[in-house]
């Protein structure tokens, strides 16, 4: 894989040299046996198979491999805002498998009608009507076609280097090449602009450069004319980076200007991550239509959502999402405990509190480790730059480090190449944050 491709890469790569070196030194025969036979029977692929150890548990803060090692988990997939196998969740979830398992098509339940009110009374200004799907690109699928049929028009503005999914239609508006090369003709319409992390190199070093992203999308919303929607990650998930106060409200204002929808990509960021329940929220910025998912399902079922303003139900005779497990009884159960443990626990000021701890934390080790280039974040989700962006050695030292945690029982995951990111639960207590960190220091000290 070349740099550049490893830099695009949504995380770490599995076929490296590094990673071939670890599993020499720390995976078993029998641990072997078993990722072989996962590649025997698994379709190969980028990020995925082959794998790189085996899991045998998942429990709070940590993952179990089949050697016995506990791991602490700051990678999770974004899932664990309430951490792994939560008693609550998990009594909701046995409890409602015990009554309704499963809700065939023609009939609703109370599970998810209590879910839809609860997602309704959670989002920001008047996003009031939910629709659910089985996964977070289905989710993005549901609200492009949403945005297409209430506009009229086909066309999307989204960002390069974002992330949306891997289905076809998330690929043609994200901005990964990893996931577009190759794949053949994508969706028609789907016009980017650069992604706010990279403003600076675009448009200026001189501290205005976001305003002037902001103003060329107006220019290209306006010169186009007939954009159905922009799509964002109001937080760009892989890399850590929120862009300044002022920029999405330019952008909300641009979208109102030219008669487009403005959707928010939350599938990562929802439910208490950055401390708010949506990240959009400390960006003064309510989007049309709000995608949700990853912990939606309380880090065990596949959950994820869209909510739209009201006025945006005009699709009764079409279908813009009709999924067999459209209203899945045991993933809003799920779902909905996972709303009252992050309310009963309140996960959302935890959130603050320990990823300030974190991020001083981290700072300091800045002013002492100089190949951390810059630390980021928002609550609990924090970046930690290593090196300067697209050179081979500031991915190649990150990578050094990923396998130093992972050796010490720390797994994270790497975006965009060099940037460390460490997503713990929100659950997770201040002395597991403290050995993680503790961790980090010392892979940081031993590079
Ligand atoms: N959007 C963002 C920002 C994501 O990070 C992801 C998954 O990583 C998705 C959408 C797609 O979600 P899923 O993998 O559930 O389809």
């Amino acid at each position: 894989m070349s740099s550049s491709d490893m830099s695009a890469a949504e995380g770490d790569v599995n076929l490296s040299a590094e990673r071939r070196a670890f599993q020499k030194r720390h995976i078993d025969a029998q641990t072997q046996q078993w990722l072989d036979e996962d590649e025997r029977w698994f379709l190969r692929q980028s990020l995925s198979t082959p794998c790189l150890n085996v899991a045998t548990a998942a429990e709070g803060s940590h993952i179990v491999d089949l050697q016995g090692r506990r791991i602490l988990d700051f990678h999770g997939n974004s899932v664990h805002q309430v951490g792994y196998g939560h008693p609550s969740v998990v009594a909701a979830i046995k409890s409602q498998l015990d009554t309704l398992p499963f809700c065939p098509r023609r009939y609703t339940n109370t599970s998810a009608i209590d879910l839809a009110r609860r997602l309704a009374e959670v989002a920001p200004g008047k996003l009031e009507k939910v629709l659910l799907a089985p996964s977070g690109s289905a989710a993005i699928g549901m609200a492009l076609k949403l945005a297409r049929y209430a506009t009229g028009r086909h066309k999307t503005l989204s960002m390069w280097d974002a992330f949306h999914g891997a289905n076809l239609d998330a690929v043609s508006v994200g901005g990964e090449a990893l996931f577009r090369r190759g794949a053949g003709p994508l969706l028609p319409g789907t016009e980017h602009v650069p992604p706010p992390g990279l403003a600076a190199r675009f448009f200026g070093q001189d501290g205005r450069a976001h305003e002037r992203l902001a103003d060329y999308i107006d220019y290209v919303l306006e010169v186009q004319g007939d954009v159905a929607a922009v799509i964002a990650e109001p937080m760009r998930w892989t890399t850590v980076e929120l862009p300044p106060p002022g920029f999405w409200p330019r952008v909300r204002a641009s979208c109102d200007r030219h008669g487009a929808l403005l959707i928010f990509d939350e599938v990562p960021s929802c439910l208490g991550r950055t401390g708010t329940m949506f990240v959009c929220e400390q960006a003064d910025t309510t989007p049309d239509i709000l995608v949700l998912g990853k912990g939606l399902g309380g880090g065990i079922m596949p959950m994820a959502a869209i909510v739209a303003r009201a006025d945006l139900d005009v699709v009764p005779e079409g279908a813009l999402g009709h999924y067999t497990h459209e209203k899945s009884p045991v993933g809003c159960a799920a779902a909905l405990a996972t709303l009252d443990v992050i309310a009963e626990e309140g996960l959302l000021a935890a959130a603050r509190v320990l990823g300030a701890h974190a991020l001083e934390r981290l700072r300091s080790m800045a002013e002492r480790y100089p190949v951390i280039s810059e630390v980021r974040g928002a609550g609990l989700y924090l970046g930690v730059e290593i090196g300067r962006r697209d050179t081979l050695d500031a991915n190649a030292r990150a990578e050094r480090l990923l396998y130093r945690c992972l050796e010490a029982g720390l797994s994270f995951k790497l975006g965009g190449g060099n940037v460390v990111t460490l997503c713990p639960p929100l659950t997770i207590s201040r002395a597991e944050l403290d050995e993680a960190l503790d961790i980090l220091e010392a892979a940081m000290a031993a590079l």
